[in-house]
This record gives structure tokens, sequence and C-alpha cells, in this order.
């Protein structure tokens, strides 16, 4: 916890120190704190109705139990964002019972998601457990080479075709060789960006539908990655994602380096998918399995 402290420590400047410094200098609860604890939750990308739906239920419990001082109203504050957080807490388990688990990872360019993809592969290898990876980032001719490359240097075989070749056929051909060699994991990468927008939906889509010719199961999990610091795209990346494949998991990532880290509540108020690890820094460890109450510990020291 100590350690995601400091990783955490932009949005901790920016939420716990900011709601310290407030109730430092305020001793009397009035409207104007509320306010300003407003104002505190939108700057850190909280969103709109998850401040308002966690505010109206400190001042309920506030009410509910008589107090009126402002230790009463930090720890009312810290409940009610424990309570929402651990909406979205329930980590991902690899059921081993299907062989091999299926993993597509969607997100747009650039949130971090072929470094997602590196890291859990490493993790769950280091588990013990065998996996592959299916480069479908066919439209990024670069994003296959630092797959491949990358598998080679780790010892995970990547399944791969030629720049522009179909998305689903290299995944559907990947989940053949994934069964023939008895792999518990595989874990296929997407494009972030197509000609347009809604080529990228229909070809995920499709992935999809193909990856169910294989496996009626699969896919097992479908985590979308985004980027910790983008704000409101994040919620309307998610929505639109969602609506092309359904989405169970997700996973945010550069939280060590924004001071808007609040997204998750607000990720955890409009969706409640189940948020599964969060981004705190480059390497491999630094992709952590998320916990609800170490996550608001962190931030509200
Ligand atoms: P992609 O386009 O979504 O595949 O993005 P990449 O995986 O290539 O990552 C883009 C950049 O973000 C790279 O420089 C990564 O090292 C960096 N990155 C990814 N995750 C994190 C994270 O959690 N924290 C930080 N600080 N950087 C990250």
């Amino acid at each position: 916890t100590e350690q995601l402290n400091e990783k955490l420590g932009k949005t901790q400047a920016n939420f716990g120190q900011k709601m310290k410094q407030l109730f430092a200098l305020k001793k009397k609860i009035d409207e104007d704190l509320f306010e300003e604890l407003e104002t505190t939750l939108l700057m850190a990308d909280v969103g709109a109705a998850a401040t308002m739906d966690v505010l109206e239920k400190v001042r309920k419990s506030l009410k509910r139990r008589n107090l009126s001082d402002s230790d009463a109203v930090l720890a009312a504050l810290r409940e009610q964002l424990t309570n929402l957080a651990q909406v979205v807490e329930q980590p991902l388990v690899i059921d081993e019972a299907k062989k091999p688990f299926v993993i597509l990872v969607v997100g747009v360019n650039g949130v971090g998601k072929t470094t997602t993809i590196a890291k859990l592969a490493r993790q769950f290898k280091s588990q013990g457990k065998k996996v592959m990876l299916a480069a479908g980032d066919t439209f990024r001719a670069a994003a296959v080479e630092q797959l491949k490359t990358w598998g080679e240097r780790e010892g995970i075989p990547v399944m791969a075709q030629n720049t522009g070749a179909d998305a689903a056929s290299v995944i559907f051909d990947a989940m053949n060789s994934a069964t023939a060699r008895q792999m518990d994991v595989l874990i296929a990468d997407t494009a972030g960006r197509l000609h347009t927008q809604a080529n990228l939906m229909q070809e995920l889509e499709k992935i999809s539908r193909v990856i169910r010719k294989s496996d009626e199961s699969a896919p097992h999990e479908t985590l979308i990655v985004i980027d910790g610091g983008t704000g409101q795209n994040a919620i309307s990346q998610v929505r639109e994602f969602n609506n092309a494949n359904q989405l169970t998991g997700v996973v945010i990532t550069k939280l060590d380096g924004t001071p808007k880290g609040g997204v998750l509540f607000n990720l955890a108020q409009e969706f409640g998918i189940p948020v599964r690890y969060i981004g705190v820094g480059e390497k491999s460890s630094d992709l952590k399995p998320y916990r609800a109450a170490e996550f608001v510990d962190a931030i509200i020291e």
C-alpha cells in the first residue's frame, strides 16, 4: 500500500491532500464545505453523477448519525468512496477448465494496450501458465513487430500474419494453434484505430463472432484498456467499445502520471464493469490487480 501510495501521488495530491487541507481549515460543516468537496471530486474526474451520489450519501449518513464534525465528514466520505470502489472489485480469475482461456484486449491507440498485454503475459507465465499472444492489430505494422520481438525475447509464442491480414483470421488461427499446443491462456491484441470508427467496431464484432466459432464460450474475457489521464474520454471509449463487444473487464493505465485517478469512481458509477488491473508505471510489476480498499487508502491516506 505504501508503494501504491507513492505511485498514485498525483491523484493523492489532487484529492486526499486537498480534502485534508479543506478539513483543516474548516471545522464547521456548511454548504460551503460541501461545495468545496464537490469541486475537489470533480477536479479529480470523479464525474458529476458519482460526485452527486457520493456527497448525497455522505449527507444522509451524517444526518442519520447526527454527526457534524469534520472528522466524521472525512470518515463518511472515505466510506462512501470505498463502497463505490468496491462495486468494481472483482479480480480476473483464469478458469483452468477453459483451454485456452481467451482474453480479447481492446482500446484506442496509445492507451498502453501493447504494454499491458506484455505485462499480463509475463505475469501469467511467471505463475506457470503457458501463454500465447495473437497479433490482431494488423493495421499497425509496428504493433505486430513490437509484439513479435518482445515475444521472442520472453520466450512467449506470438501468432502473427502480414500487415493488412484479416484480424479475425489471425485470431482464429491462433486459437487453433493454442488448442493444439495446449496453451492455458491466449491473449489477443486488436486494432485501436481503423479507417473509421465504424470499421473498427465492425471488425471487433467480427472477431468475437469468429472466436465463438472455435469455442462457444470464448472470449472468456473482453478487456478494455483505458488511459487514466483521459478524463471524460474514458467514459465515451468504454461506452462505444461496450456497444460493439460486451466488456467484462477494465484496465486503467498510467495512473502514476495523472492527478485524475478519480476516473475510476466515474467508471464504477457509470458502468459497474469490473476493474481488473491498474497500471502505475512501465515495469511489469507496475500492472497491479485492483483492490478497492488499497486504492482508496492510496489516494486518501
Ligand atoms: P498502445 O498504442 O495502446 O499499444 O500503447 P503502448 O502499449 O505502446 O503504450 C504507450 C506508452 O504508454 C508507452 O510509452 C508505455 O510505456 C506507456 N505506458 C503504458 N502503461 C503505462 C503505465 O501504467 N504508466 C506509465 N507511466 N506509462 C505507461
